[in-house]
């Protein structure tokens, strides 16, 4: 059941790409496996999908171990961090994640470079900008990415590779595009300027509801949650 709707989806993302004259091969399909238990996760990963996103930390920590032998021979989980993180917490992570999408002050990444260098890695982020200046949001507003992008590019241990977002909820999907074309349009105005170390090439944008425009407008990873998993039902809210 997982395998088939991860072949529905792969299918989409497909034709988004070949609508947009992209390649499939250059979308990566993030697993979004959030309160989701281990059995059903690993489901996912023998279908074929090594990439999983949490949205919090606590839930990397407790499915780190258990997830591993999921993996097929030869390779190995890639944990994605795509939730808000607490800077008190980027110590239980940094050993554990390939990326962290959800960068959206300097204070955090003070200590993402502290922490990945105590531990002599260097950490892929990107920079969440909160593109239709939602006030219960996270990220940037479009205009501070800059200045942001400014203050983290000196940092050795951190290498910025683009920009997230989470687009509005929304009924209609062509309701967002409009964000997305901006992130993109974000990512090449910020490569123009030239900024020492930041070469840009990542777009996480796109979830269940509208991955497909989000492919449409150059997303480079899409964040697929309930398309793959089905509803989450989240304790205490019914
Ligand atoms: C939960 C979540 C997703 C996936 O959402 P779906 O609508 O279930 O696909 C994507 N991105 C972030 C940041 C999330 O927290």
């Amino acid at each position: 059941m997982i395998a088939d709707n991860i072949r529905a989806v792969e299918a989409n993302i497909a034709a988004a790409a070949k609508k947009s004259g992209r390649k499939p091969e250059d979308i990566l399909l993030l697993a979004v496996s959030k309160t989701k238990p281990v059995e059903l996760i690993g489901e996912a990963v023998r279908a074929g999908l090594c990439s999983l996103g949490e949205n919090k930390v606590q839930e990397i920590m407790e499915k780190y171990e258990p997830m591993a032998p999921y993996a097929p021979a030869g390779e190995r989980i890639h944990w994605h961090l795509i939730g808000h993180l607490q800077t008190n917490k980027v110590k239980y992570i940094i050993d554990k994640v390939d990326m962290i999408h959800s960068v959206e002050s300097l204070k955090l990444a003070e200590e993402i470079e502290k922490r990945a260098a105590q531990k002599g890695v260097v950490m892929d982020i990107l920079i969440e900008v909160n593109m239709a200046e939602e006030e219960s949001k996270f990220g940037v507003k479009p205009e501070d990415a800059e200045n942001l992008l400014r203050q983290i590019a000196p940092m050795p241990h951190i290498r910025v590779r683009g920009l997230m977002t989470v687009a509005p909820f929304v009924e209609n999907p062509e309701e967002n595009r409009e964000y997305f074309r901006r992130m993109r349009e974000l990512l090449v105005d910020m490569n123009g300027k030239k900024i020492d170390n930041i070469r840009m090439d990542v777009l996480s944008m796109g979830m269940t509801g509208d991955y497909e425009v989000a492919i449409e407008e150059g997303a480079t990873i899409v964040r697929v949650g309930t398309g793959i998993f089905g509803e989450r039902q989240y304790p205490n809210r019914g």
